[in-house]
C-alpha cells in the first residue's frame, strides 16, 4: 500500500470542523504521516502584513480579530493533537489557497469537509469542489451532515 507522507486538513471553524480534523488525524496515524492544519483567512481586512501572506502563530498582534483566529486554530490543533508548528493561517481565498499551500508544502493528501450541496449552491461551487478540481494530490471529502 502506498502511504501518505504529509496530510493537510483545512478547516473553516464551522461546528463540523472537528470531524474533519479527527478523520485526518486517524489517517495520519495509520500512515504515520505528518499532519498539518490550515485555515485561510478571507474575511478580515488586513491591509499591511509585515510578513507576507503566511501569518506566524507565534507573532504578537494587536489585531483582536486576528488574535481570535489564531486562538481558534491553535485550540482546534490541540484537540487534533496537531503540533503548534504545523498549524497555519494563510491570507487569501480558500478556493485557491488550500491547493496552493498543498503544492508548496509537499502535501500528498488534502482532507476537507463537504456538505454535499446541490441545486444553486452546487452551481456556485463549494470550497470542497474547488479543491477537488485544482489539487495535484489526492483529496478526501468528509461528508458533513447539515
Ligand atoms: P464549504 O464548501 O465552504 O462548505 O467548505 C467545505 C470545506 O472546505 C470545509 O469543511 C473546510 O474543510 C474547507 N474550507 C472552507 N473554508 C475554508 C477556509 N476559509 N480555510 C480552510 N478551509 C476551508
Amino acid at each position: 500500500m502506498d502511504t501518505y507522507q504529509h496530510i493537510l486538513t483545512s478547516v473553516d471553524y464551522s461546528p463540523h470542523g472537528r470531524r474533519v480534523v479527527e478523520k485526518a488525524r486517524q489517517l495520519a496515524r495509520i500512515h504515520q504521516a505528518q499532519l498539518s492544519l490550515l485555515h485561510v483567512l478571507d474575511n478580515i481586512p488586513m491591509p499591511q502584513m509585515p510578513y507576507g501572506t503566511v501569518i506566524p502563530l507565534d507573532q504578537p498582534t494587536d489585531n483582536v480579530l486576528l488574535a481570535a483566529e489564531k486562538t481558534q486554530l491553535i485550540k482546534l490543533g490541540k484537540e487534533g493533537e496537531i503540533d503548534h508548528d504545523h498549524c497555519w493561517l494563510v491570507w487569501g481565498a480558500p478556493k485557491n489557497d488550500i491547493t496552493l499551500f498543498a503544492d508548496n508544502n509537499g502535501v500528498d493528501l488534502i482532507v476537507v469537509g463537504s456538505h454535499g450541496r446541490h441545486g444553486i449552491a452546487l452551481l456556485l461551487g463549494s470550497t470542497a469542489n474547488a479543491v477537488l478540481h485544482h489539487a495535484h494530490c489526492d483529496v478526501l471529502a468528509v461528508r458533513l451532515k447539515d
